[in-house]
């Protein structure tokens, strides 16, 4: 271990990197067996009758909204926090985000507030499994049923989160998992993207290659696709990972309980996992109080060698969003400029021990 402690660091060992060599010895080095044997496991994993490997995270959602047909004149809804990528994939098909405001008792998006953001441009809801936590998804599908909207759900932190035993990536149209490093299993980069409807996940298939289809026995370009392609020396390193993820999950659960029971201070408020849902702890965020300024915190945490940061955006609070829509962050999204300015990570992944934790907790205690 080295003399500090990151805030993230992912476990790769020696099975992983044997698994990535026989990639490289074979010379198969994009689409060969590990994609495919990852997209399987993935959907197995999360109830999915379609997991399609992509390059990373934000490529899935991009891909999803392109298979919409989402663009120029459509609203898309997204919660005002999370990391920026869920609104510039919108951004980025020419469709407005519009974004609403979360709960600070879960960090994910307030479902009492999606009808008022409902309009007759409104296509699709991207709501998120914020650090881990499945978003009351089960009541946004009937939202969105009842209003004809496609939900892509942004599970990147959140592969293995449930409710009531179902898994996130079972509940939208789509669902979007990353393999950053920051996440609970890594392949570099990378991403997989569930597909309800078999139509839209081979045009998604076909836009992740050029949009190439084989047509008796010919390559045809049928779209105009991308190349948001994984290599197999990606997949290889994600699919080690996941065989052992029942292992990671737990002993980042069995982590995350000593937190709760080592941080006690009036000045922070540790997060409460709802009855009935199980929490993968992507990262462990907490809210200091209004009188101490994160900026100091996190800096003075540093000093004392545990790198930590803020959790996630406020995303009409950053530059390109404030200039192009005008938003004034603090009144219109009160809560997601809360916990952007208010909220802090904390290390949280496999290869840390008990007595890191309750040295970090210590740390926290005092300085808050
Ligand atoms: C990490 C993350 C993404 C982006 O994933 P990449 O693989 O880095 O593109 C999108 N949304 C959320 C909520 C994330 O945490």
């Amino acid at each position: 271990m080295c003399s500090y402690i990151p805030l993230a660091r992912p476990d790769i060992r020696k099975t992983d990197i044997e698994l990535v060599n026989n990639v490289l010895k074979s010379g198969m080095l994009i689409q060969g067996k590990y994609v495919g044997k990852l997209e399987k496991s993935v959907s197995k994993l999360t109830n999915s009758n379609n997991s399609i490997a992509v390059s990373n995270g934000t490529a899935t959602m991009h891909l999803a909204l392109i298979s919409l047909g989402i663009g120029k004149g459509d609203e898309v809804i997204v919660p005002a926090f999370s990391y920026v990528a869920t609104a510039n994939v919108v951004e980025l098909v020419g469709a407005k985000p519009v974004f609403v405001d979360i709960t600070l008792d879960t960090f994910n998006i307030d479902i009492s507030k999606i009808k008022n953001a409902i309009t007759s441009k409104t296509k699709a809801i991207i709501p998120v499994h914020e650090f881990g936590l499945a978003c009351e998804i089960d009541k946004i599908m009937e939202i969105a049923k009842k209003h004809n909207l496609y939900v892509i759900e942004d599970a990147a932190c959140a592969l293995g989160a449930k409710i009531n035993n179902k898994p996130v990536g079972s509940f939208g149209d789509f669902a979007s998992f990353s393999f950053h490093p920051r996440k609970s299993i890594t392949s570099g980069e990378g991403g997989i993207l569930n597909v309800k409807n078999d139509e839209k996940a081979k045009k998604i298939r076909q836009l992740r290659n050029h949009g190439i289809e084989i047509i008796e026995d010919q390559m045809q370009f049928v779209e105009a696709g991308f190349n948001y392609r994984m290599t197999d020396i990606q997949a290889a390193l994600a699919v080690g990972q996941l065989s052992r993820f029942d292992d990671i999950l737990a002993k980042k659960r069995m982590l995350a309980k000593v937190y709760e029971e080592h941080i006690k201070n009036s000045n922070i408020k540790t997060p409460k996992v709802p009855h009935n849902y199980s929490h993968t702890w992507q990262s462990y965020h907490i809210l200091i109080a209004d009188s101490l300024d994160q900026k100091e915190v996190i800096y003075t945490l540093k000093q004392n060698n545990i790198l930590v940061n803020y959790g996630a955006q406020c995303i009409p609070e950053q530059q390109f969003y404030k200039l192009k829509y005008g938003f004034n962050s603090i009144k219109e999204f009160p809560k997601a400029y809360k916990a952007y300015t208010k909220g802090i990570v904390l290390p949280l992944y496999e290869k840390l021990n008990i007595e890191n934790i309750k040295y970090i907790s210590k740390k926290v205690n005092e300085l808050c």
